[in-house]
């Protein structure tokens, strides 16, 4: 799978898990005209899904979808034998069947309570699908699974949502506000919005300082009339020792005598 697509997948399925809830495994509902298409394409369905989702899913059909096909007799045999790998889901119309595109219309009406993934090879099932909000889409386009974007509806429901839960936090904020007056008489005073200023230039968009260029002064200057101070020599005394010195003053008292 190319890094674009897997990229594709991520961010649409992000997208059905921050704001209608699915989780980990996701259910795919599939039915008899996507197993046709893996038929004739050779593709192994549950291989090929979840190597597209890259995560732990519940393959699912219904009973509906089976008795369909079997009715339509041995020319769908092989896509009635890839149908029937999958988990039978319990769908309401056991006693009395209804065609298999009612079927899963009817598990995902009402917001799609379940989160269901519809798999599907239908073009009157998939529009039927991008008008219930929170519906993601699977279809086999050529022989390679793909997931349709999620639907305008299913964007303007999240956006709504969104809107909404900031508003409603907008609504405790102001709650609290109240509460607090009246119980502490004060107010929370929200913090006036200081605008950064710059403190300066910013260093490192600045050029360094040039030092001053420190030449030796050529040998010949070098001198009593060069303009340096010369280093004076410092003289060291000889330290004499405590009784010679004694010894000396001791002669000189004798000769002064
Ligand atoms: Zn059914």
């Amino acid at each position: 799978m190319k890094i674009t697509q897997k990229r594709k997948v991520n961010r649409y399925m992000s997208f059905f898990r921050n704001n209608f809830g699915f989780r980990v495994p996701y259910q795919v509902l599939i039915d008899g005209t996507l197993c046709l298409a893996a038929l004739e394409g050779q593709v192994r369905v549950s291989e090929q899904l979840i190597k597209y989702f890259q995560c732990e899913l519940k393959l699912l059909t219904t009973q509906c979808v089976i008795l369909e096909m079997e009715k339509l007799g041995s020319s769908v045999n092989g896509a009635l034998s890839i149908c029937k790998q999958f988990a039978v889901h319990k769908c309401g119309h056991e006693k009395k069947p209804v065609s298999a595109s009612k079927c899963l219309e009817s598990m995902i009406t009402n917001n799609n309570p379940n989160r269901y993934i519809i798999a599907t090879q239908d073009p009157s099932l998939r529009e039927v699908a991008r008008t219930i909000p929170g519906t993601p889409i699977l279809y086999l386009h050529i022989r390679s699974p793909t997931l349709e974007k999620p639907s305008q509806l299913s964007s303007e429901l999240a956006g709504f949502n969104i809107q909404t839960s900031i508003q409603s936090q907008g609504c405790t904020m102001e709650r609290l506000r109240q509460i607090k007056k009246q119980e502490l008489g004060t107010d929370i005073k929200e913090k006036p919005f200081k605008r950064r200023k710059p403190k300066g230039p910013n260093p490192l968009s600045c050029k360094k300082k040039k030092k001053k260029a420190n030449f030796r002064e050529p040998l010949e200057n070098v001198g009593p009339s060069s303009s340096q101070p010369q280093r004076t020599k410092r003289r060291r005394r000889a330290k004499i020792a405590e009784h010679i010195r004694q010894e000396l003053a001791a002669r000189l008292n004798v000769s002064k005598v």
